[in-house]
Parts: structure tokens; sequence; C-alpha cells
């Protein structure tokens, strides 16, 4: 099955072709407009989106080198995301679906985070998987493809959320994710001790108290001395929050794979492509006997590749949708149990 995977839910346009053994392509056009925004500003992306998208598709399926009759369906995100922004991927791919008259299948971007890892290598199923993106923070037991079963997430900001609001207390251009890790290489992990909040009560996640300690902080300085004191220390601060967010994070799901005896684990999401969080991560796999696989850093970050990819998992189970297909904004997982 060679599936067309087309991702437009937040401010990467994407598009890419899977055919169930090999990536074939992955084309990705990044909105660089919300920098000067401090966040993404919908009704930009929204129309971003539209100006690029056909050259982005027909730019993934001319590097994949297929003809449109060797496409079997369209996979395409449908939430979570921005509404106005995931209206443009979705009536792009109903629009091909009726020229090609092929099915349309609906992604979720959160699993397509998980499934982005299946482009380079196969997990052993079960496992357990750490969801670590801007708008998500999440740890799933899965049983079987597309099977997932909520044991833990966030119950206020996400992790990169946190990265991205603790960047700009700091100083640091949206997204501020890339560049903490960046400066963290540099700066004393242990410069300062900020909370790791519910480290041991249960898998859930709270990462707004970090935010606000992060505040109070820097609000002790004076005023007038604050500038000099972020310039001389922000790599520190940057490795010091890094290091209070990746903590929990890998302790959650050491604590996972504890209570569910799971021999492989996955962490996905953009802030999986985090070097401290990939290298503790590593050490507690190697500590509890379980094999740790991560995309690859370009698979971290949104992508059509995961869309893709977890398309062809749908199609593989026989489940396409038609052209009745929804977007939302937003998707309940529900805890069993
Ligand atoms: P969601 O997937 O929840 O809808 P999203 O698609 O906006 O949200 P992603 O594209 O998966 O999120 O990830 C973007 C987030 O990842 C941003 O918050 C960014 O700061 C963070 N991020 C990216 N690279 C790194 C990094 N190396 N270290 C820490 N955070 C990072
Ligand atoms: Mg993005
Ligand atoms: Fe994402």
């Amino acid at each position: 099955l060679v599936i067309l995977g087309i991702e437009t839910s937040c401010d990467e346009t994407a598009a890419a072709v899977y055919d169930g053994n090999r990536l074939l392509s992955s084309v990705i056009a990044s909105q660089s407009d919300h920098v000067d925004y401090g966040g993404i500003v919908p009704e930009l992306a929204s129309r971003a989106h539209e100006r690029v998208i056909h050259d982005t598709v027909a730019a993934a399926i001319r590097q994949a080198d297929v003809t449109s009759d060797r496409i079997d369906a369209i996979a395409v995100t449908e939430g979570p995301g921005l509404m106005g922004s995931l209206l443009v991927g979705l009536c792009f791919a109903k629009g091909l679906a009726i020229q090609w008259n092929k099915p349309v299948i609906g992604v979720n971007h959160i699993d397509a985070h998980i499934y982005a890892t299946f482009i380079d290598e196969e997990p052993e199923l079960p496992f357990v998987s750490l969801v670590v993106s801007g708008g998500h923070t999440q740890i799933f037991h899965v049983a079987r493809p597309l099977q997932h079963e909520l044991m833990g997430q966030t119950r206020d900001d996400a992790a990169g959320e946190a990265f991205d609001k603790i960047g700009k207390l700091l100083g640091l251009d949206y997204p501020a994710g890339p560049e903490i890790d960046r400066r963290a290489k540099s700066g004393d992990p242990a410069f300062y001790d900020f909370p790791r909040a519910m480290m041991k009560k249960g898998l859930d996640f709270s990462f707004s108290g970090l935010k606000t300690s992060v505040l109070y902080y820097l609000q002790k300085i004076p005023e007038k001395e604050r500038e000099a004191f972020l310039e001389k220390h922000r790599d520190h601060l940057c490795a010091s929050v890094a290091s209070a967010i990746t903590d929990v994070l890998v302790n959650k799901l050491q604590q996972a794979v504890r209570q569910t005896g799971v021999k492989s684990v996955i962490i996905a999401g953009g802030v999986s492509a985090n070097s401290m969080l990939r290298d503790k991560a590593r050490k507690m796999a190697e500590k509890s006997g379980v094999k740790l696989h991560i995309p690859h850093p370009r698979y971290c970050t949104d992508n059509a590749a995961m869309i893709a990819v977890t398309g062809w998992f749908k199609a593989d189970q026989g489940l396409f949708d038609d052209l009745h297909l929804k977007p939302y904004a937003r998707f309940n997982w529900k805890k069993s149990g």
C-alpha cells in the first residue's frame, strides 16, 4: 500500500509518501512569520498553509517518483490542532480523493508522533510511549498498533509549552525548546535546583509550577541587574530548567515501564529531539533492560512522514474514512481502569 500523508495541524505544511517499507519522500514547509509575535497566530498559519500546500504536496509526489495511480490512499491529520489549519489540509486531501477516486484516512496527530518511530525502526509490541510535544505530554501503553491506553498526562502545561514559556522568561525567541537545548550543553544543570513536580505521585505531570518558580526566581533579582544576570547565567539557567523537565519525564517513563513490564519504550513528539532527555532516557533504558526507540530528530517535530506511516497502519487494518471526515481541535484520551 502506498500512502500520501498530509500534515497541517499547526505551523508546518508537510507532505510525504510511504510505501509500507520505505519513506519515499518527506517535504516540510515551516512558517517563520510567527517568531515576531512570540507564538503561533492561527489566522496567519491557515493562510500560509493555503499558500504552500499545493506546491508541498506536488513536491512530495515528485520526489517520491510515483504517479497518482500508484497512491492507494490519502492520509491527513484530522486533529488535534488549529481548526483553520486542519481545514486546509483536510479540504486539500478531500479534493485529491475526489480527483483520484481514492479513499482518505483521518490520522490523529498525537498517534502519528508515536508512529514516527516506525519510519526507521520496528519497535516491538507491547510498548510504553511518552509523547512530549508543544501541546501534549502523555504516557500510553500500546498493546497493538493504534490501540492506545492512556496511563498519565499533564494536568496543565505540556513539556514543550514549558520549554517555550520558560524560554520566553529567559529572553529567548519562540519556540525556545531547541535553543534551551543548545545552551544547556554549555551550562551547569546544578546551577539552580528548580522543582520537580509530582515526582513520586503517579504518572500525571504538572509543569506550570516550574514556570512560576522560574518567574519568581528572576523577579528576586533587582530589575536593573536582571538583564546582566541573564546575560551571564543564561546557559546555566537553560541547563537547570532542562534538567528539571527531563528528570520528571524520565522518572515517569521509568515508573510506567515498571508498572507494565514492557520490553520496549518509545519517546516521541517535538521535545524528544532534546539531547538531555535522550541521554537520560538512554541511561534509564539500559538500567531497566528495555529497548529505547526515539525517532530521528527530523521526525520528532511536525512532519508528514509520520502521518503517512500512521495512515499505512490504518489502511493495513482497513480503517478508511469517507468525505464526511471532520477536523477536531481537541481530543480527549480517557484513562482506562
Ligand atoms: P502537538 O504535537 O502537541 O500538537 P506541536 O505539533 O506544536 O504540538 P511538535 O511540533 O511536536 O509540537 O513540537 C514542538 C515543540 O517541541 C515546541 O514546544 C519546541 O520548543 C519543542 N522542541 C523542539 N525541539 C526541542 C528540543 N531540542 N528541546 C526541547 N524542546 C524542543
Ligand atoms: Mg511547529
Ligand atoms: Fe506535533
